[in-house]
This record gives structure tokens, C-alpha cells and sequence, in this order.
């Protein structure tokens, strides 16, 4: 590169130099004055001019000559062209030899010319193209579009000096202790290596997209200060048969030139996947970079200094191979973080924000259970933008409120009208499902109801576990969330007599529920704890399609029977509980007509006062 800069800067002088040849000569030659033949014979015919000196270039055709000449008006040069015969040579020449003062005559043969100029003259135009060509191609080679010239080069980029540091990850606590020996390790492998202990090669990380595992393995870079190489496993796989394997070589080559250092391989699951297994057979470009993978891993001796890091949120459809002791043997899960965690997390990425007093970070992290780390950050970032929109110096609790309905549905369709008759409609299935919330034990906590469409949804209710539960969930949970879905379906039914288009997206959650709870989990009375999944792996994802369905048409019959059966009687609860509080619906029907959105406190005061506003209410009860 150093190299190709100084060419460059030589570039404009280059440029110069036929520019500065030309001007010369067009000096000199502004001084000569041009003869024809005629006025040439003239000139030596006239006798008040003394020729000083004169050269003469001889060619087989013509004699060029060149020289200076004297007269009243002073000196003057001159030149002319003369052909090269006989007479010329005997007359004229003559003459010009006895006419030049002290025999100040040069004659040059036209074919022996200075060698040195000659060659300059020859050479010159070929430095000039061959340069200008060289600026050109270092140029390009500065852009991105000549990839054509590095292809087996890893893509891996390289960064040093990492500013992540452990504090910058939070509510991670397990998965930083599994880490924490890799740092130490590569703070001075030579330790371990005396010991005679053997620190994995390869660490996988599994986890749902955003949750930190680029960020753990980058802190883990940051903590020991050692260089980060990272790669997406998307980059070793091209057209070109080959062309991964020797990214993948070409990668550990300059990751051993700078160990101890931390190569990160994220989405694995891209190059990793189960040889010889998904549609069409096998893959033999992806296959190639597997095994290239797995070689240089068998390769990296022991305590070196060089850790893989992989992350990917599929390991199930990942090779065997890559599992095996002495590859990706260590496997670190990082899981959706839980409220603590999120609340962690919100107060890592709140140190740079300014917030209003009345801002709580901890009912925020118990209203967003589910969001991955970086849904958080996406939400602060939200609510920071929204602040800036409404020309405040502080975030406000509404600017939060509306970040988390955005980052769960999409900006608010404000000017997006409904006709009073699919106001109600909307307003009656939402009502519907903060009713079974609101009444039925072991159901979702309604944190808020609003019928303000957003994304493709009418409107939306913001449910949360009593407590977190993300891990397990009890059979009565499962049912009690699918009466809640349900809740909106029986609504319509009951209140308006008729059911609209609006449930579609409830329906398909319920049966996904209530499928998972025969197949998956064993929760159903006839068919009891047997699994009948095949975890609906994907022949796409580069699993087989042969072992899909493992059981007969019969057990298929079955299964639905206790589908249905489980969704029928979930139905015909959420009918019960909702006919009980009809008095409720319809009062939380009227508000949300009246003001769109109902947050739980004021679901309480209906429940408790039959409105929203109690000051008014309290009055008349007393
Ligand atoms: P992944 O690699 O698991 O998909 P990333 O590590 O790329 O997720 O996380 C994306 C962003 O989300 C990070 O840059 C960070 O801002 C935020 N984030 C995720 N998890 C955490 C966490 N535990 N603590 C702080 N920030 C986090
Ligand atoms: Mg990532
Ligand atoms: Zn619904």
C-alpha cells in the first residue's frame, strides 16, 4: 500500500513533464523564423547579413537546417527545410559553407542522434502511460469494487483495541463467570500451558438474536486487550467452490501471527450446518469450509493463545463434528435476560441519557418481559428520539410508553380512521381480553389496553406474566393463555353477535399453544406424556425430510381431536368468565371508545368504580 501511495504522489509531475517539454520548445522555436527555399537562396544572396552559425541535420530525403544570422535589425534565428539532392548538396551547402562565419557549421546525421535523448524521447511516453496506469489501479485497489483481486482473503476485520469492557454487558452474570477464566488465560497462556491444563479451543454461544453475544465476546477481547477477529460465517460461503476454504485458512493464518487473540465466527449456523443432510443433497462449497473449519481448529496446538468464539441462535441444525472435545466443546447459553437483567441493561445504555424524575427503570423492565437486550436498547433510543421531536431536554414516562409500543408494533397509525362500527368492534374484542386478564387466576397481568392501530394489528393489549416466568410454565398457565387470546373471539360473539377477521392473529397463536401442549409437552389426557414432535425442523435449514413425521395417521387423528379438545373447553371458559363480568366489558368498551388507550390503574378503577376517573366517582359512593 506504502508503496502504491509514493507512485501516486509522483503522479502530477509525471503529468508535468510533457507539459514543460512542450513549452520549451515552443520557445526556441518562437525566436526561429521560418524560411521557404526561395527566401533561404535570398537570404544567402544578400550581403548586409552575416551568417553566425548554423547546424545542419542530414536525412536521406532532407537537410534540416538551423542557424542564427546577423543584420541591421540585429540577430535572428532562423530554419528551413531543404531536399536532399545532388544540387542542393553541390550548390547551396556550398554556398552556406563559404558564407558562415569561422566555419561555425555543424552537420548532425539525422540517424545519430544523442543516444541518451534518443532513448529518453522512446522511454518518456511509456513512464508516462505506465504510471498514470499504476495511479489508477491503486486507486481502485483504495475502493471496495475489486474484490475480484482478494478472493481467497478472509473477511475476517481485525480490531484492536477493544473498548468494550465486562461493565458494559449487563445482567449476564453466569454467562460473564463461564468467560471470566478465558480472559485470564489469555492474559498469559504460558500459565496454563506449565500447568499442563487445557483451556477449549472453541466456545459457542446460543441465544436468541440480541441478547450480547457479540457484545460478550467483545468484552471478552476488551478485558484481556488481546485483537478481536470477527467474521460472519455468511462470508466464507460463496459461488466459488474453494474460495471459503481458504477464507477460512487465509483467517487463522493471521489470527496465529497475532496471538494470543479471539477469533469470532457469528451466525456459524451459515457455514456449520449438518453436512450431507437438507434438500438437494449435499452442499459441496459449504461442505469444503466445514471441514477447512474444523482442520484448522485440530490444527491451533494447544495453549496458544488463539480462542474461537462462535455464536448462532440455531444449534440444533449445527455438525456434530463441530460439538466434538477439542472444537466447539464449551457452549455458553445466553438466554432473554429476566427482569433484573433488564433492568440492568436499560441502566447501561440510560448513563448517557437524561430522564425526567418520574422516570422508573424498574416498572419499565417489568413491563417488557421478552425483550432481548437489544430491544431495549432500540426502546431508550426510541424514547430519546421521540424527546428530541417534542423539543424536550428529558425523556418523560409517555416518551418510554410509546417507545415500547413501537418497538413491539410499529409506529402508531394515528391518521389511520376507523368507522365508528369497527370502533366498537376493535374496542369490544381488546375489552375482551383485558376481561379474562383481569378475572381469571393465573392469566397475563393487562398493563395496558389500546385500540390506536399500529403495524398490521387493530389494536393491542400489553399482557405480562405475574411473575417471570420464561423458563417453564405450568399446564394451567398454557390454558389460561389461551383463554385469554381467546377472550377477544368470545367478545365479539357475545357482544355483537357476530365475529370479524380481527381474531386471525390470536387463533394462530392459540393453536400453535395448544398443538405444542399435546405434541411437545404431554399435557393432554388422551394421548399423556408421549412426544410426537419432530420440533418442525425445516428441510431448508439443512435438516432431513425423512424423519419427519413419526407416527401414524391415527395418532394424527388423535392429536387433533385433543387440539380441539383443549380449545373448546379454553372457549367455552373464556364465554363463562366474560358473561359473569359483562357489566366490566362494557364499562371498559365505553372508555376506550372515549380515550383509546386505558393503562392498568385505570382497568382497577373501572373494575373498582365502573370509571375511569375516580374523584368524581368517590363522591357518590360515599
Ligand atoms: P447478538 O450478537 O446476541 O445478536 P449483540 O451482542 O449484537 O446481540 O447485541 C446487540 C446490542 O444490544 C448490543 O450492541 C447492545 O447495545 C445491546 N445489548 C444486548 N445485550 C446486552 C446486555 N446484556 N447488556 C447491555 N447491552 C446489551
Ligand atoms: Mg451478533
Ligand atoms: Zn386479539
Amino acid at each position: 500500500m506504502r508503496n502504491n501511495r509514493t507512485w501516486a504522489n509522483l503522479v502530477p509531475y509525471l503529468l508535468m513533464l510533457p507539459i514543460l517539454i512542450f513549452l520549451t520548445t515552443a520557445a526556441m522555436r518562437g525566436n526561429n523564423i521560418a524560411m521557404t527555399y526561395g527566401q533561404f537562396v535570398e537570404l544567402l544572396n544578400r550581403k548586409d547579413a552575416q551568417i553566425e552559425q548554423v547546424q545542419l541535420t542530414l536525412s536521406n530525403t532532407v537537410i534540416d537546417v538551423k542557424g542564427i544570422y546577423n543584420d541591421k535589425n540585429g540577430e535572428k534565428g532562423f530554419q528551413v527545410t531543404l531536399p536532399n539532392t545532388e544540387t542542393v548538396n553541390n550548390g547551396l551547402v556550398t554556398t552556406l559553407q563559404s558564407k558562415v562565419k569561422d566555419g561555425n557549421i555543424k552537420i548532425v546525421d539525422a540517424y545519430k542522434t544523442n543516444p541518451l535523448i534518443e532513448a529518453l524521447v522512446q522511454v518518456i511516453p511509456l513512464i508516462i502511460v505506465t504510471a498514470v496506469g499504476i495511479y489508477f489501479i491503486s486507486r481502485m485497489s483504495g475502493s471496495q469494487n475489486n474484490k475480484a483481486f482478494e478472493f481467497s482473503k478472509s473477511r475476517a476485520r481485525l480490531e484492536g483495541n477493544i473498548k468494550v469492557r465486562f461493565s458494559d454487558v449487563a445482567g449476564c452474570d453466569e454467562e460473564k463467570e463461564e468467560v471470566a477464566e478465558l480472559i485470564s488465560y489469555l492474559k498469559g497462556p504460558e500459565k496454563y500451558a506449565k500447568m499442563g491444563a487445557r483451556i477449549p479451543k472453541g466456545i459457542l454461544m446460543v441465544g436468541p438474536p440480541g441478547t450480547g453475544k457479540t457484545l460478550l465476546a467483545k468484552a471478552v477481547a476488551g478485558e484481556a486487550d488481546v485483537p478481536f477477529y470477527s467474521i460472519s460465517g455468511a462470508d466464507f460461503v460463496e459461488m466459488f467452490v474453494g474460495v471459503g476454504a481458504s477464507r477460512v485458512r487465509d483467517m487463522f493464518k493471521k489470527a496465529k501471527s497475532t496471538a494470543p487473540c479471539i477469533v469470532f465466527i457469528d451466525e456459524i449456523d451459515a457455514v456449520g450446518r449438518q453436512r450431507g443432510a437438507g434438500l438437494g443433497g449435499g452442499n459441496d462449497e459449504r461442505e469444503q469450509t466445514l471441514n477447512m473449519l474444523l482442520v484448522e481448529m485440530d490444527g491451533i496446538e494447544d495453549n496458544k493463545g488463539i480462542v474461537v468464539i462462535a455464536a448462532t441462535n440455531r444449534p440444533d441444525v449445527l455438525d456434530p463434528a463441530l460439538l466434538r472435545p477439542g472444537r466447539f466443546d464449551r457452549q455458553i447459553t445466553v438466554n432473554l435476560p429476566d427482569k433484573n437483567g433488564r433492568k440492568a441493561i436499560l441502566e447501561v445504555h440510560a448513563r448517557n441519557k437524561r430522564f425526567e424524575d418520574d422516570v422508573d427503570l424498574e416498572a419499565l423492565a417489568a413491563r417488557t418481559p421478552g425483550f432481548s437486550g437489544a430491544d431495549l436498547e432500540n426502546v431508550l433510543n426510541e424514547a430519546a428520539i421521540l424527546a428530541v421531536r417534542e423539543n424536550r431536554d428529558r425523556i418523560t414516562m409517555s416518551n418510554l410508553d410509546e417507545a415500547i409500543d413501537r418497538t413491539m408494533g410499529g409506529p402508531a397509525k394515528k391518521s389511520r380512521k376507523y368507522s365508528d362500527r369497527e370502533k366498537t368492534l376493535v374496542a369490544t374484542h381488546e375489552a375482551g381480553h383485558a376481561v379474562i386478564g383481569l378475572f381469571l387466576e393465573g392469566a397475563n397481568i393487562v398493563q395496558k389496553v389500546t385500540i390506536i392501530p399500529r403495524g398490521v394489528a387493530g389494536g393491542y393489549n400489553l399482557m405480562t406474566p405475574k411473575e417471570d416466568s420464561m423458563f417453564l410454565s405450568t399446564k394451567k398457565e398454557l390454558l389460561a393463555q389461551i383463554t385469554g387470546l381467546l377472550g377477544g373471539r368470545v367478545a365479539e360473539e357475545l357482544v355483537l353477535g357476530e365475529v370479524s377477521t380481527g381474531a386471525s392473529n390470536d387463533l394462530e397463536k392459540v393453536t400453535k399453544i395448544a398443538k405444542s401442549m399435546v405434541n411437545q409437552y404431554g399435557m393432554s389426557e388422551a394421548i399423556g406424556p408421549v412426544q410426537y414432535d419432530s420440533q418442525g425442523e425445516n428441510v431448508f435449514l439443512g435438516r432431513d425430510y425423512t424423519s419427519n413425521k413419526s407416527y401414524s395417521d391415527t395418532v394424527a387423528y388423535e392429536i387433533d381431536q385433543e387440539i380441539r379438545k383443549i380449545v373448546n373447553g379454553c372457549y367455552d371458559q373464556a364465554k363463562r368468565i366474560i358473561s359473569e363480568h359483562r357489566k366490566d366489558l362494557d364499562n371498559i368498551v365505553r372508555a376506550l371508545i372515549d380515550q383509546e388507550t386505558l393503562t392498568k390503574e385505570d382497568l382497577d378503577n373501572i373494575v373498582k368504580y365502573g370509571k375511569v376517573k375516580p374523584e368524581t366517582v368517590e363522591e357518590t359512593v360515599r
